[in-house]
């Protein structure tokens, strides 16, 4: 079974990602933690990639596909694939079309004003990655491993403005590709992330 997650920046996707894959046995790729990984560990590749992320455009399909193709190729698939963050193009869903089969998309549906309100309190570990909402964590510090936490350079108001834009004129796209297939199913975001989950998992088991 493979599910696409679609959604805007800080849509929650990244946790409900997390969770589904624990949930139903998937292989969790995150195509954002895949180019922050190939940022991190330098090369020729990396000061180009860190600044388009840093602007908050999107990385070029092939060099992003590429990336995808070779995770996948290098991981067990289990019970299928949960992608977090890809395709955000259809042109990107198209080749994935190549490679597997999406059994649903599942689009979480969120406004402006709770992503720019999610996105200012949203901190991760720089060390071991764990995110955290700081209006509930209320500490500077990693709770599994006492890290300082961090922003992510590309969670500011302009940039979380300017990829909620550019998701809402490419994600209809995407949207129409999935609605054509019979795969695509909307789910109202606007909720606590167990409510959210627990509506996601109505719909994955009504597939199984
Ligand atoms: P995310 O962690 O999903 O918010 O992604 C962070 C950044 O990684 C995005 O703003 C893009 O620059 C890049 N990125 C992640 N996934 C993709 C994708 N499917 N296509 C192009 N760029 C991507």
């Amino acid at each position: 079974m493979n599910i696409v997650l679609i959604g805007a920046p800080a849509s929650g996707k990244g946790t409900q990602a997390k969770w589904l894959a624990k949930e139903f046995d998937l292989l969790h790729i995150s195509t954002g933690e895949l180019i922050r990984e190939v940022i991190h560990q330098g090369g020729a590749l990396s000061s180009k990639l860190a600044e388009i992320v840093q602007n908050g455009n999107l990385v070029p399909d092939d060099v992003i596909f590429e990336i995808l193709k070779n995770f996948i190729n290098s991981h067990s698939t289990k019970n299928g694939i949960l992608f977090d963050g890809f395709p955000r193009t259809l042109n990107q869903a198209k080749m994935l079309s190549k490679i597997v089969s999406v059994d649903l998309a599942v689009e979480i549906d969120i406004s402006l004003d709770t992503v720019l309100e999610r996105v200012e309190n949203r901190y991760s570990c720089a060390n071991c990655g764990a995110g955290y909402i700081m209006s509930v964590h209320k500490s500077e510090f990693c709770s599994k491993c006492g890290s300082k936490l961090t922003k992510r350079a590309d969670d500011t108001k302009e940039v979380a403005t300017n990829r909620y834009n550019d998701y809402l004129l490419t994600k209809n796209n995407i949207v129409d590709y999935y609605k054509k297939l019979n795969k695509h199913h909307l789910i109202d975001g606007e909720d606590t992330a167990e409510n959210v989950f627990n509506k996601i998992c109505e719909v994955v088991r009504s597939i199984i």
